[in-house]
């Protein structure tokens, strides 16, 4: 219209267009498989928007993908969203009717599927009621699969397409991505995210990376590689910061730790992200051992980072950032970054600060709130639940109305999370509401006593939740994994507890007295201690 006539909307193909034409010979590499110039991703991306425009995708439809981390799912991160689809990441770890609650729900019209996930896609698509076509990816010589309404494989298609596509601008304000949080209580809950959001965090998250502090996470001339599956909110948008930084990619498909350990060491990875049990799993894997991870740089998130952790990976030569986030937020709220002050300070100071949540990244303003609604002092002593504010939140969950308000009480989101600020806005979270444990009146953070627990030295893996208890409400149970060639009891644990407690860290209603050793922590889709499913388990053990 006449008075948009100068509109610039922000849209995600400004971020491509930055990269490809700043870097055109720069690669992008998928495992052992295939390596490409981003002259030439930016016209597959162009060849993909001619291939589903061709099979029927308009703007406004919904496209799931289901894929490992490759060289694929970045081009559909740009094609579809750049056609004014929307993206949707399909979470292929979530069980088969959890996939298909959420692909009816989001109302997929199309799916692009990897070949090893046909028979789980067959197995429901029976009772999928939306989706009308479907492609094939593949790493195999076989370009042919059994899939219903099948329009073709992806790289013949992309072959025989035109790399010539001329994306035309829309309201910025229009969805380009959704997908659904893991969901351990009842049904996943549908989030979306705008171009116009997208480009604002991505932008601030290559501010973040790149200048806020003396390590330089992410630059032009740093190699990448995900360890968070791209299914996990974007790669938690990074794979959007690199393209438009022009910088090296590498996709690492199904993680494998082989597989990770070569790339990293073939291809010079210096920068990643994970969550605390994916990097765990990366360093004490057997072709991990010996590996030299010297220069490495990383941004830790999803759950807390804790300090064993931290040194067992500087150890190893890996610097360690913390940063928050979760599904509904994008996913970056705050990163562990240092101000001057505190990198004059000394190491120990250093690593409490570059273990917390972080303070907010440009842009987001985060709060503590009590359970009416008040704002709460940023003293570093104030508990409440974190709430946030910031351009790309998600602005409710999708045909879920009841529940978006909930998540926007106050005009804040509520992030489920209890934490305290201090006065320079370091966040640290202490817990989430829901484990939390209340003993006899005393609430313990279930994070700090996991934190407590893992620099015992014969502690691999830790979690504790609280169990109902007749006497005292909730009581402390820790589950152990040991390392190989270690013991560790019940009364073992509570002399290593003990000078926490004399310190006044914790409280003596937090040493676990009821203690199990296991040889496998459960854990979420995306990695994360399972603590629901900890709770059904340890009340099984308790039944029996
Ligand atoms: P899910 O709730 O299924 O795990 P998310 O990936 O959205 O899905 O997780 C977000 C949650 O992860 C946050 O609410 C918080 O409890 C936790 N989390 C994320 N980053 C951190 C961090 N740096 N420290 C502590 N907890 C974190």
């Amino acid at each position: 219209s006449a008075e948009n006539a100068h509109a610039y909307p922000l849209l995600i193909k400004r971020l491509l267009l930055s990269g490809s034409r700043y870097e055109k010979t720069r690669e992008i590499v998928y495992r052992d498989k295939l390596r490409y110039s981003y002259a030439t991703f930016n016209e597959r991306v162009a060849r993909l928007a001619n291939v589903l425009s061709e099979a029927g995708v308009k703007a406004g439809d919904t496209v799931a993908v289901m894929d490992w981390d490759s060289h694929r799912y970045l081009e559909c991160m740009f094609a579809i969203p750049m056609l004014g689809a929307v993206l949707h990441t399909i979470n292929i770890r979530l069980s088969p009717d959890q996939i298909l609650y959420t692909m009816n729900h989001a109302e997929d019209r199309f799916a692009l599927v990897n070949s090893e996930f046909v028979p789980l896609y067959n197995g429901i698509a029976g009772q999928l009621t939306t989706v009308e076509k479907t492609l094939l990816l593949t790493d195999g010589e076989d370009k042919k699969a059994d899939l219903p309404n099948l329009v073709g494989e992806y790289e013949s298609l992309l072959a025989a397409a035109s790399p010539h596509y001329d994306f035309a601008d829309f309201d910025e304000n229009s969805v380009a991505t959704t997908f659904y949080t893991t969901g351990t209580t009842g049904n996943p809950k549908g989030v979306y995210f705008t171009h116009r959001q997208l480009v604002l965090h991505t932008l601030s998250m290559a501010t973040t990376m790149g200048g806020l502090d003396s390590i330089r996470l992410l630059g032009n001339d740093d190699v990448y590689m995900p360890i968070t599956p791209m299914f996990h909110v974007h790669a938690w948008g990074v794979p959007y910061v690199a393209t438009m930084l022009g910088v090296k990619q590498v996709y690492p498909g199904r993680y494998e730790p082989d597989m990770l350990c070569r790339l990293i060491k073939e291809e010079k990875v210096n920068f990643s992200h994970c969550v605390p049990t994916i990097l765990q799993m990366v360093l004490n894997a057997e072709g991990a051992q010996g590996h030299d991870f010297g220069g490495m740089k990383m941004i830790i998130g999803g759950s807390a980072l804790n300090r064993s952790l931290y040194e067992a990976a500087k150890a190893r030569g890996i610097q360690l950032t913390a940063a928050y986030g979760m599904s509904e937020t994008c996913p970056l709220i705050s990163c562990a970054y240092l101000n001057e002050e505190l990198r004059a300070g000394g190491e120990d100071e250093r690593t409490t600060y570059r273990i917390k949540a972080g303070i907010p990244v440009p842009l987001v303003e985060a709060a503590i709130m009590d359970a009416d609604g008040k704002l709460l002092p940023s003293d570093g002593e104030s508990q409440g639940e974190l709430v946030l504010r910031a351009p790309w939140l998600t602005q409710g969950y999708f045909r879920e109305p009841e529940k978006g308000e909930e998540l926007w009480a106050h005009g804040w989101l509520h992030t489920g999370d209890v934490a305290t600020i201090d006065g320079m806005g370091f966040i640290e979270i202490r817990d989430r509401i829901k484990d939390v444990i209340k003993t006899g009146g005393e609430w313990i953070s279930s994070l700090e006593l996991e934190d407590l627990i893992s620099r015992h030295p014969a502690v691999r893996e830790v979690a504790v939740v609280g169990v109902p208890d007749p006497q005292w409400g909730e009581r402390p149970f820790a589950l152990l994994v040991l390392r190989d060639e270690h013991g560790l009891d019940a009364k073992g644990l509570k002399e290593h507890l003990k000078p926490f407690v004399e310190q006044g860290h914790i409280n003596k209603w937090a040493i676990p007295t009821q203690i199990a050793l296991v040889t496998e922590i459960p854990k979420t889709s995306v990695g994360k201690l399972d603590k629901k499913r900890i709770r059904v388990e340890i009340a099984q053990w308790q039944e029996a």
